[in-house]
């Protein structure tokens, strides 16, 4: 089926998502890691639509889940507990519980303070807890500063000395057994010198650890393999494992991958009608029938995504491709060259795999969008849209 007849099928706005190219993401990243024990945890915000959890799941992934409902996503679809990691900065304590409840792989522990509380519920519940650290290793990912986080100035994990100290406590305590170590040092990395950094600095550290007689068993690289959004060099992925291995001979652990962009963000496409065009002295308009609400990495980010237009080619110019909410930073590009359209024109928002659907909300009481997938050439609705009143079943009239 081609975009204009899924476009008639399912309503615009729409994303789809081809599912045999995330089959092939991740078989090209399990085939670079398969020289070593590793474990690949897909990073669940970047797309966490159930179909696509279980489609990788059934490829033998597990998941990397940064809040309780992304590890009940997990659990939903029959991810094993044991696959499963949590990670990120602010857990609050029932969410502390049911990971430890739910007996998950490990928590993913980012300061002092956490390592404590985890320590006291599993005391509240008569567990041993594992877990493993998040190292900041003070390294520039030269990526976008929103989406960088392995700088001290980001508020992420904690610095090697702190570590240290939280490893010989936690190794001491009756309730925590340190089972591993983590990093993570942003998104969309396209440079491989940032990751040789942290690898280095990280696995030394865990030598040292080997040495107090700290056991890491799961040595966690985190994600942030960058994608092509506009034809720029990205990381081969083989160059990447290469990396890991020749920094980590001689030491017995599991290579603990959390890839989420690489994984889904090339597999989807957004769909959205043109409503208008519309011409200021200044600037030319296409306003679609999509918004910031529905994919808000431009906005956000100021993130490129490619557009396609389906319909004529000619008359190309430069114009501003925006939606209809109330916002001046509700944009999908700026100055693109990209032709005449006409109402109901398809454009098609290339590279939407990934921090689009998962990041939509639904600001000017715009109804989050359906989502397709398309397996073997077939396609099956994977999310209805939502209706008027999914979107105030909650609410409710005091006066
Ligand atoms: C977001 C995140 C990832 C995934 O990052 P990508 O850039 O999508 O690969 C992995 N690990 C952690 C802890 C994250 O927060």
């Amino acid at each position: 089926m081609n975009y204009r007849e899924l476009a008639n099928k399912y309503g615009t706005p729409l994303y789809v998502y081809d599912f045999n190219h995330i089959k092939e993401q991740f078989n090209e990243f399990k085939n670079a890691f398969k020289a070593k024990k590793s474990l690949i945890c897909y990073a669940v915000k970047a797309n966490s639509n159930l179909s696509v959890l279980k489609y990788l799941k059934e490829m033998g992934a597990g998941c990397d889940c940064v809040s309780i409902g992304e590890v009940n996503r997990a659990l939903k679809v029959g991810v094993p507990k044991y696959k499963i990691i949590y990670s990120g900065v602010g857990k609050r304590d029932d969410e502390i519980r049911d990971a430890l409840k739910n007996d998950i792989l490990m928590i993913n522990i980012e300061s002092e303070e956490e390592a404590q509380r985890v320590e006291f519920i599993a005391k509240e519940l008569g567990v041993k807890a594992r877990i493993s650290i998040r190292i900041n290793p003070n390294i520039d990912a030269k990526t976008h500063s929103y989406i960088s986080t392995g700088l001290y100035e980001n508020k992420f994990g904690v610095d090697v000395e702190s570590a240290k100290k939280m490893y010989i406590k936690a190794q001491k305590s009756k309730y925590l057994t340190p089972i591993g170590i983590h990093f993570h040092i942003g998104s969309q990395i396209t440079n491989i010198e940032p990751f040789c950094e942290a690898v280095k600095v990280v696995s030394s550290f865990v030598r040292s650890l080997k040495s107090l007689k700290i056991d890491i068993k799961f040595f966690n690289v985190g994600g942030g393999v960058g994608i092509d959004y506009r034809g720029e060099e990205t990381i081969n992925i083989y160059d990447y494992s290469k990396v890991i291995f020749e920094n980590l001979t001689g030491l017995d652990v599991t290579i603990t991958c959390e890839p989420g962009r690489f994984l889904v963000g090339n597999s989807g496409k957004f769909l959205t009608k043109v409503l208008y065009e519309k011409r200021s002295s200044k600037k030319r308009f296409i306003i679609t029938d999509g918004a910031m609400n529905d994919l808000g990495r431009p906005s956000l980010y100021s993130a490129y995504h490619d557009i396609e237009v389906i319909g004529s080619q000619a008359d190309v110019s430069k114009a501003d491709v925006v939606g209809p909410v109330c916002e001046s930073s509700d944009f999908f590009a700026k100055d693109r060259e990209l032709p005449k359209t006409k109402h109901n024109d398809l454009l098609v928002i290339k590279s939407a795999g990934a921090y689009c659907f998962t990041m939509s909300s639904n600001y000017n009481t715009r109804a989050k969008v359906a989502e397709v997938a398309l397996i073997n050439g077939k396609d099956k609705l994977i999310r209805k849209r939502d209706n008027f009143n999914d979107m105030i079943q909650n609410e409710i009239t005091c006066i």
